[in-house]
This record gives C-alpha cells, sequence and structure tokens, in this order.
C-alpha cells in the first residue's frame, strides 16, 4: 500500500488552506525578492512547496542540504524534482576535508559509538552547511507543521530570528498530514520512493530505518539512542530546523489510526 493510499484524504478547508498558504509564500516572495530561499528536506511537506513555487512561478530559491550519507531514492528524488518542475535545487554539502577527516579519525558508523560522535557528524554534515545554505537570505521556508510532535504544536507561519536578522516562514503550520498527501495525489507531486516502504521519516541512510506498524514515527532515525538524545542540533530553538537534510516525520498509519 502507498502512502498515498494510507494518508491522503480530503479534509474540510483544504481549498481555503492551499489558498493561504499561496498567499504567504506569494507575498513573502514580494517582501524577500531575491533573498528568500526554500530550505528543502526533499521530504512530503517539502515537495509540496516546492510544487507551489513552481506552480505559480515565485520567485523562491530551492535548496538542500546533500549530507553524503543520503539514501539513493533521496538523491534520485531531488533529480527527478529538478527535471519535473525545470527549476535547480541547490546542494550545500559538507567540506571534504572535514568529512573525510571525521570518517579517518572515528570510522564510518562512527555516530553510532556515541551520541557525541553522532551529534558532531550531524554538526559537519547538516549545521555547517546549512549555515552556508543560509548566508545572504532574509527569509527561509520549511515545511514544519504543527501536527507533526508536541514540540511544534506552536509552530508559528512566520518568526523573526533576532539575532540574524531573518524570518522562518512555516506555510504549511496548520496543515494536516491527510492535507499533504490529498495535494501530493491531486497534483501527481513527486515523493520518495522510501515513503511507500514504511519509512515516515527519512534522514541519512546510517541514521534511518524503516517502522513497524504501531512505532513511533521517529523510531526509525537514530534508534540506538534514548529517546531524550535525539537531538541533531538543527532541532533547536532559533533559525534552524530538525527537518533540513531528513525529511519531515508522516506516521506510517493513517492519522485516525494514530490518535
Ligand atoms: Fe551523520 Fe547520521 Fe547526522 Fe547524517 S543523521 S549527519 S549520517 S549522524
Amino acid at each position: 500500500m502507498s502512502a498515498i493510499d494510507l494518508y491522503a484524504r480530503a479534509t474540510p478547508g483544504f481549498d481555503e488552506r492551499v489558498a493561504d498558504t499561496l498567499d504567504r509564500l506569494a507575498d513573502a516572495a514580494a517582501l524577500h525578492a531575491g533573498r528568500i530561499v526554500q530550505a528543502t528536506s526533499l521530504g512530503a511537506e517539502d515537495m509540496v512547496i516546492t510544487d507551489l513555487i513552481a506552480r505559480h512561478d515565485l520567485r523562491i530559491a530551492i535548496a538542500t542540504l546533500d549530507t553524503g550519507r543520503l539514501h539513493a531514492e533521496t538523491l534520485a528524488l531531488a533529480d527527478a524534482a529538478e527535471r519535473r518542475y525545470g527549476l535547480p535545487i541547490e546542494r550545500f554539502r559538507p567540506e571534504a576535508t572535514a568529512a573525510l577527516h571525521f570518517v579517518r579519525t572515528h570510522g564510518e558508523l562512527a555516530m553510532r559509538d556515541s551520541v557525541a560522535l553522532r551529534k558532531a557528524c550531524c554538526a559537519l554534515r547538516k549545521l555547517e552547511p546549512l549555515s552556508r545554505l543560509l548566508q545572504g537570505r532574509s527569509a527561509w521556508v520549511t515545511g514544519l507543521r504543527r501536527e507533526q510532535s508536541d514540540a511544534r504544536a506552536e509552530v508559528p507561519f512566520e518568526e523573526h530570528d533576532a539575532d540574524t536578522g531573518r524570518t522562518k516562514l512555516n506555510p504549511l503550520a496548520d496543515w494536516s498530514q491527510a492535507d499533504v498527501w490529498h495535494y501530493i495525489a491531486h497534483h501527481g507531486v513527486p515523493y520518495n520512493a522510501l515513503h511507500d516502504r514504511f519509512f515516515p521519516s527519512i534522514g541519512c541512510e546510517p541514521c534511518t530505518r524503516a517502522v513497524a506498524l504501531g512505532e513511533d514515527i521517529r523510531a526509525g532515525r537514530w534508534w540506538w539512542e534514548q529517546q531524550s538524545a535525539k537531538e541533531c542540533g538543527l532541532h533547536v530553538a532559533g533559525p534552524l530546523s530538525d527537518e533540513i537534510g531528513g525529511a519531515p516525520a508522516v506516521s506510517p498509519l493513517p492519522e485516525h489510526q494514530t490518535r
């Protein structure tokens, strides 16, 4: 059964949410002309946003983090999206020397040896490239949704970081998982093939596994760690997002079965 079969469902107010989302993106594109970027994880939510940007010819650049450890399916999706939309998706990669030094010093699977090493890996493969991705930008767009977790229950449509002077836009904040997949189904939006194989949250290949029905949607991420340690450094207050470099979580079950 595909992710669309599992999750896509028309919900009341869907058309209005799509229209409001488009308005928010169009307003931001005009306000931050030439200085706004979608930082896509290539997850389902981000693919919806990319589709809206392309469909409505919005002046919003698109960029992603290629950590060097992504699944082949994720890399293939980036290429497929570029072909589909005729838009470049700029890849930001870790500094080659730093990545090589880390692997030579600590090993290919060092992230499983300790939380500290895992965080160090995330820092060099995600945090540092993300800081470059955001350089010169006054605004960036993410696919965060309030429904994704308790920690995101208050995600605003827009937030301003006084330290960086940068605005973060979360235009899908009020979308449900059913909305996301209904949009994907309706518009034939390309999505990561791993979603059809019970990978609800897709990060780097060594740090992601499929989950079983009924498991927590984050259970497949850094599964060898205690739940409380599952912070990658992107998921902190401020301008960074956990979802960059890994797809936003989707439940392995339809929403009505997970509540
Ligand atoms: Fe490294 Fe895993 Fe973090 Fe990717 S998710 S940057 S492989 S520790």
